[in-house]
């Protein structure tokens, strides 16, 4: 499917259910899950969230699925989500190990 088609596609889904476009997969590296790394966790408030997706695009580790789901095998804890989150809809809590 081209970038154009794609586009097409995802403007003719019910608002809220939009495919976007993956740009990268979580795989383990040579290091491991990065989740191993993770000090703090990203933990995303509905509430706030307008479901914009930056944070799914932004996520260095693809750790955020479609449905704003963070994937802690992969998530790392950079903060990088919360960061970019125009809502400030993601707080990093301390992670309990
Ligand atoms: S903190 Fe956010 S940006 Fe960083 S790896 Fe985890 S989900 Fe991705
Ligand atoms: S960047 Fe913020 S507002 Fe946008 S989808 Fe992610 S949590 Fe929601």
């Amino acid at each position: 499917m081209t970038p154009a088609q794609a586009a097409a596609k995802d403007r003719a889904r019910p608002a809220g259910k939009r495919e976007r476009l993956a740009i990268s997969k979580p795989v383990k590296g040579a290091a491991g899950k990065t989740g191993a790394w993770r000090t703090f966790r990203p933990v995303i408030n509905p509430e706030q969230c307008n479901q914009c997706g930056l944070c799914q695009l932004y996520c260095p580790e693809a750790a955020i699925n479609e449905n704003l789901e963070i994937d802690t095998e992969f998530c790392k804890g950079c903060g990088i989500c919360a960061s970019e989150c125009p809502k400030k809809a993601i707080r990093m809590e301390k992670e309990e190990r």
